[in-house]
């Protein structure tokens, strides 16, 4: 959710120092540069359009009352596609106005017809709240805009369904309550002119799979009250949005992607922390028993911490004066960088410190509005926020956003540091890399930030655990007909033969029948496993559900979990209860689980024959043990202990992409026979650690396994797999990019300044195997091997 693209007045503020010479003093600090590259992204001219012909007066006139003199050319070209009924996703920067673009056809076909309805579906209910305030903001005749979701209360429920025309809500309120009580729905859903995604680049995984289906069911029942709907999608900026748009909807899509609303220019540094003198480094505690753990090589600390570092930026910016916004990924993590910059400015200047504030999650609405007020007024001058913030505060126009790691995606990169750069205004950006594979690749591969595309959003409506449960929703909605096979796609009738064969449908003349009297229950965000309830013990308070699939990770005895900020430990986790029991406290450390691994091989989907080189997508079946965690101080990442713990090994069926080669082929290139484990487990951790660059997943999405000998491959084998159930796409994704894949792996570990590997390249926070053995220059040789054979 944005605020449209209105022109908007300079609040008059003092002009901080400018942004080549605050990152000149910035650097200048400690011994070396810390400075890997410094990028110049130039300012941006607004080109505004004239208002489409078609556009109303009155609609012309309510967008001027807010400001909005005329739209911006890629606003007025998306509206008017739309307007002309295509299908149409616009996907630009950070505050584009991409609101506009769907708001002017929706709310002109309001106007012209009497009877037509609007659907809009933003993937929280806080942004379809802004979204309503929007559009009820313009105070149109007869559109009576009513959010539809979790909290509206009973009694108005039914008043919206008949009178309001432009209805807000959720996928998972869709799921679950709009189009199962369709009959109710029939007169809105027979009037639909336009379905409005919003955000809808957070539609990617496993969830966005589901959210496929779910709109397929929507247009399923569209076509039975003789709808059409035309779909209107927002994305940030994205990679090919067009096919993932159309992937999401199962419908042709046009993407306007040229972003034309003005921009400030931008200073954007890339930040390396230092590497520590090796006698300061922070060495590992000896682990306490540890299952079949070889803790001893557990991650050494090399480079001084990301939030050190941006605690320390944070601080000498506030001190100059400059309005400066840090995005840190973890909570705590955001308390720490707040807690240390307060403490620097103090020392300073008592008092100071009071300037600098955390933004944590579960603010309420005035609460943020406040804090947006007091940072734009100068009263806060420096925040360390979550990315959180991304979809809640409406925060824009600061002088320096300092970015704690890579979040994740370029789009996510780049909507970070959209925050900064007030109207005509030059700005500054840093990302400070973390000790991590990927951030130390890109701070010294600024054209993989710079000069690259932004990832693609992956999702895979095809994944058969999503598809049949889907498909049984389908089924009780309304009889699945042959007709239904091609809109739900590849894998539909393999699906229902399932549901058939296990007794959910039954087959008649006219199509396949829901044989029972529930429902099924299906969970769009759930993946895997009845979810686990979070119970504190002390009131009985539940405090939410974690998916089974995650609650041998976070929720095992002795976990730290947090939950809206505050910090919980587990006590015990009862499996058949379904029920973890947690009570209320504050540690200094964090906890990281382990575990075992085992793969067997399915079935190959697809394969590269390049002599002694293979490279395979299949099927295959996971079986993991989560087996102890470690314990890690939260200000530095000190490991503190390890200790084992006693949970039931679990199965995934999921989708793998896995490389092989042959031992001839290792040993000319140098490998020793014995170095082959460590060689292929190094390029293991790096490959997973470098996929994020090609789809939008993150690590923790993937697992691994390597082998110097596999049953099933008969050969030295890397393999990466999806970590949900039937795949998310990533594996898919990683298949078919696998040179450029792997070409930066091997990039990202022979750059790295370190000797034998370190947590910047070869070593993984979440090593079932106490990352070892590794061997970084062999992991070199092996992956040279596979880039020389592999067509590109
Ligand atoms: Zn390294
Ligand atoms: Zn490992």
């Amino acid at each position: 959710m944005e605020s449209s693209a209105a022109p908007t007045v300079s609040a008059g503020h003092d002009v901080g120092p400018a942004p080549v010479d605050l990152l000149r003093r910035l650097r200048a600090r400690g011994a070396g540069d810390p400075v890997t590259h410094v990028e110049r992204v130039p300012a941006r001219v607004g080109v505004p359009a004239p208002w489409p012909a078609w556009a109303p007066p009155e609609l012309r006139a309510a967008f001027a009352r807010r400001g909005v003199v005329a739209p911006w050319q890629h606003q007025a070209e998306a509206a008017t596609l739309a307007y002309d009924g295509g299908h149409v996703i616009v996907a630009t920067g950070t505050a584009s106005g991409k609101s506009l673009a769907y708001q002017l056809p929706a709310l002109a076909t309001l106007l012209a017809d009497p009877r037509a309805t609007v659907l809009y579906l933003a993937p929280t209910k806080a942004l379809a709240a802004d979204q309503l305030r929007a559009v009820a903001g313009l105070e149109l005749e007869g559109v009576r805009p009513a959010c539809y979701d979790g909290d509206t209360p009973r009694a108005e429920r039914e008043w919206i369904r008949r009178h309001s025309r432009f209805v807000l809500t959720n996928p998972d309120m869709l799921h679950h309550g709009i189009l199962p009580g369709h009959a109710q729905w029939s007169g809105f859903l027979r009037r639909l002119a336009y379905v409005v995604i919003d955000e809808c680049h957070t539609y990617r995984g496993v969830f966005g799979s589901h959210v496929a289906h779910v709109l397929r069911r929507l247009r399923r029942q569209c076509a039975r009250f003789g709808a059409t709907p035309v779909f209107v999608l927002a994305s940030a900026t994205s990679g090919d949005p067009a096919t993932a748009a159309g992937r999401l909807t199962g419908l042709p899509v046009t993407a306007v992607t040229e972003d034309a609303s003005p921009r400030g220019g931008v200073t954007f540094a890339l930040w390396e922390p230092p590497l520590l003198a090796p006698d300061s480094a922070t060495p590992a505690v000896p682990a306490q028993a540890a299952g079949d753990h070889d803790a001893t090589t557990d991650l050494v600390q090399v480079r001084r911490s990301a939030l050190r570092e941006t605690a320390d930026l944070l601080a000498d910016t506030v001190a100059e004066g400059v309005r400066t916004l840090a995005f840190v990924r973890s909570r705590k993590g955001a308390e720490v960088v707040a807690a240390n910059a307060r403490r620097a400015l103090d020392d300073a200047v008592p008092g100071l410190g009071d300037r600098v504030a955390a933004y944590r999650g579960g603010y309420l609405r005035e609460e943020r509005r406040e804090l947006e007020r007091a940072l734009l007024h100068g009263d806060l001058l420096g925040l360390a926020s979550t990315n959180a913030l991304e979809l809640g505060v409406d925060l824009v126009g600061l002088d320096a956003v300092l970015i704690c790691g890579y979040p994740g995606t370029r789009a996510s990169l780049w909507q970070q540091a959209g925050r900064a750069g007030r109207s005509g205004q030059e700005a500054l950006a840093v990302l400070v890399a973390r000790d991590d594979p990927l951030d130390t690749y890109l701070v010294h591969h600024p054209e993989a930030i710079f000069g690259a595309p932004v990832e693609a959003t992956v999702l895979d409506p095809a994944n058969p655990y999503v598809l049949a449960p889907q498909l049984a929703c389908a089924a009780v909605e309304a009889p699945l007909t042959p007709a239904d096979l091609a809109l739900f796609g590849d894998g539909a009738k393999e699906a229902i033969d399932q549901l058939v064969e296990a007794g959910a449908l039954r087959q008649r003349p006219t199509g396949w029948y829901w044989r029972h009297r529930e429902r099924p229950e299906v969970d769009l965000r759930g993946e895997g496993g009845a979810p686990v309830c979070v119970v504190e013990s002390a009131t009985g308070r539940l405090l939410g559900t974690v998916d089974g699939g995650s609650s041998h990770f976070l929720l095992h005895p002795g976990a730290v979990y947090l939950h809206q900020g505050i910090s919980y430990v587990v006590d015990d986790l009862d499996l058949a209860d379904g029920c973890a029991l947690v009570h209320v406290e504050e540690p200094d450390w964090s906890t990281h689980a382990r575990d075992v691994t085992d793969l067997s091989v399915v079935s190959v989907r697809s394969y590269v024959d390049a002599g002694p080189v293979g490279m395979f997508l299949g099927e295959v079946d996971v079986t993991s043990q989560v087996v102890s965690y470690q314990r890690r101080r939260i200000a530095t990442g000190e490991v503190i202990d390890t200790r084992p713990l006693d949970l039931p090994t679990r199965e995934l069926r999921t989708v793998a992409v896995w490389f092989t080669l042959s031992p001839r082929s290792l040993a000319s290139a140098g490998v020793q026979q014995a170095d082959v484990p460590g060689a292929l487990h190094a390029a293991e951790h790096a490959a997973i650690g470098l996929l994020p660059l090609m789809a939008t997943c993150d690590r923790w999405d993937i697992g691994g396994l390597s082998t110097a000998l596999h049953p099933d491959t008969e050969a030295p084998t890397v393999f990466v797999y999806d970590g949900h159930p039937g795949g998310a796409g990533f594996s898919e994704r990683a298949y078919g990019t696998a040179s450029a894949w792997l070409r930066a792996t091997r990039d990202a570990i022979a750059e790295c300044g370190c000797e034998t590997g370190c947590p910047s390249c070869v070593q993984s926070p979440k090593c079932g195997n106490g990352n070892n053995p590794l061997s970084k220059p062999d992991a070199i040789r092996v992956l040279d091997v596979v880039l020389e054979n592999l067509p590109a």
